[in-house]
């Protein structure tokens, strides 16, 4: 196979698109890391979901508080006013098995993005050795996201 050049158009499509985004921080946690973070956790629910069709347009909002979270489906259709598609609410804790709370709750929400109801996911969706992906390809312990 030789190499093949992409169009014109589909380079400035490419150029235009914008990743998902952590709107606003207001947590313990880096943007940053907080980022890498939820992009492993979407491959991995995009595994076996597909990709999230709206994931480079998702906006997420972070802040310090109690573990807790929300999120809209559709993303686009009637909601755009509040500015955000995810609203994550994150606390400082040193608990060792934090990091896979973030995990799970991330993925819990990114399955509301996708337009599932409680009934048709696993409250954690991820799976024991993805949580164990996670910690060798991310860190093992929250505080470490600080
Ligand atoms: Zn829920």
């Amino acid at each position: 196979m030789g190499l093949v050049f992409p169009l014109a158009s589909s380079l400035t499509t490419s150029i235009q698109e914008r990743n998902m985004r952590i709107i606003k921080n207001t947590s313990v946690y880096q943007t940053k890391k907080l980022k890498k973070l939820f992009g492993l956790v979407h491959y991995l629910i995009a595994l076996r979901e597909g990709r999230l069709p709206q994931w480079k347009q998702l906006r997420v909002v972070v802040r310090n508080g109690r573990n807790s979270g929300r999120a809209f489906y559709p993303m686009w259709i009637g909601n755009n006013h509040t500015g955000w598609d995810m609203f994550l609410s994150l606390n400082s804790s040193p608990n060792i098995n934090y990091l896979s709370r973030i995990a799970q709750l991330f993925a819990h929400e990114l399955m509301h993005n996708y337009g599932y109801k409680h009934p048709q996911f696993r409250t954690d969706p991820l799976e024991p050795d993805q949580i164990d992906r996670i910690k060798r390809e991310i860190c093992e312990h929250s505080e470490e996201l600080k």
